[in-house]
């Protein structure tokens, strides 16, 4: 495993508290990171410019990926002096680039509070001389779902990302990628459940696919949920054409409460039926991901109870045999098992596929991610020290 020390921005960091409206405020200075096209074009309108430059400026940020104010060189320097005193370009600080035997990277962001959060990124097939990767993002600081097979629910719920510091994760990504070579992908799945941090998420999501700025495919963004049911069409509607992804891991009420809490509040038919009503009416098929752990839900049994009761849902399946974790207490099911439970799927009509594991090695494939300093503190064995006051 390589561990590469990135070379910090020049520009602030994110601080990381958004005020009620989801900005970021440093010193009273907006933070530009988060706003939306008609946020910026109302600022510079407040400022004497014309709206276009608002959705110059929008395309600076979020398109051009530009991490100050200096290079962009189409807006007049007294009017980007004027900006500069009111707004500020927040980017996340890299402590750290975590990479792989199978070229998966880790970056562990550190947050002007002080807090941690990571994105991995994943070599994927391109064509020849081409290199694309997808990106996982995370939306949470820890996570409140508390699934018992995964590593970030040990940590708790720290706090809320803002819109902005979800779509730095990608810009910051994007930045340090060689020239030529892009994010073809982009997920939200990494630390978090997304739709409990709903605003945000959305905002987040739109900004990804807005046509002026990073202007990502829709089809090429998916936003994954643990099964917050009230909330699922909300999140389609908001976000037309974004694929989603639903965190199932069992095929029974029971042993789905035992391993994802949540089902004890939004069980499992209401969901399934908010599924097939969203794929019905939205002629959208919806992937579901389901953990495979070892003698609790990997049967052939298992896996035609699933099948029964997917039916009439547009979907796809994505098995994820268990990632292990230190003090994890679980165990992955074996090859066979998994092509075996696959394969009943596939028997049923269904397209199932089972999820290579990447980045084991550094503790970044799906499940494994974590704040290690904020699991030292819970076990004692370190004291954080004060975060600086904000800029
Ligand atoms: S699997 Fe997802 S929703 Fe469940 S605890 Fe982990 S991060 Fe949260």
């Amino acid at each position: 495993m390589e561990l590469k020390q990135i070379r910090p921005e020049t520009t602030e960091n994110l601080d990381g508290c958004p005020d009620p409206a989801g900005r970021s405020l440093v010193a009273g200075k907006v933070d530009l990171k988060g706003l939306d096209e008609a946020e910026m074009v109302s600022m510079c309108e407040e400022l004497g410019e014309p709206a276009y430059r608002g959705r110059q400026l929008f395309s600076w940020i979020y398109g051009k990926r530009a991490p100050s104010f200096e290079g962009m060189t189409n807006l007049s320097k007294p009017f980007r002096e004027r900006l500069a005193e009111r707004a500020r370009v927040g980017v996340l600080a890299p402590e750290r680039l975590e990479e792989g035997a199978d070229g998966t990277g880790k970056f562990v962001w550190r947050l002007g509070d002080g807090e941690h959060i990571e994105s991995v990124r994943i070599p994927m097939p391109g064509r020849e001389g081409e290199k694309r990767w997808a990106l996982c993002i995370s939306t949470q600081v820890g996570c409140a779902m508390g699934c018992t097979f995964c590593l970030t629910a040990k940590m708790g719920f720290v706090r809320q990302l803002s819109a902005g510091e979800i779509v730095e994760q990608y810009l910051a990504a994007a930045r340090r990628l060689p020239e030529g070579e892009h994010f073809r992908n982009v997920v939200f799945m990494g630390m978090g459940e997304p739709l409990d941090n709903f605003g945000p998420t959305v905002k987040a999501a739109r900004l990804l696919i807005h046509p002026n700025g990073v202007a990502l495919s829709p089809r090429r963004l998916t936003v994954s949920t643990v099964g917050i049911t009230p909330r699922l069409k909300e999140f389609i509607e908001a976000v037309p054409g974004v694929g989603l992804a639903v965190s199932l891991h069992a095929a029974d009420e029971e042993t789905r409460s035992r391993i994802v809490p949540v089902n004890r509040k939004w069980g499992m038919a209401d969901l399934l039926r908010a599924c097939r009503e969203l794929s019905a009416h939205e002629r959208r098929r919806i992937t579901f991901e389901y953990v495979l752990l070892k003698g609790l839900n990997d049967s052939p049994e298992d896996a035609r109870r699933l099948a029964a009761r997917l039916q009439g849902v547009r979907c796809k399946i994505n098995l994820l045999p268990w990632n292990p974790f230190e003090g994890g207490s679980f165990e992955r099911p074996s090859e066979s098992r998994v092509e075996g439970f696959r394969a009943v799927l596939a028997a049923q009509g269904y397209i199932a596929t089972v999820r290579q594991s990447r980045g084991l090695d550094i503790r970044a494939a799906c499940g494994q991610l974590v704040d290690d300093v904020k699991m030292a503190e819970r076990a004692g064995k370190v004291r954080r020290s004060t975060p600086a006051p904000m800029r």
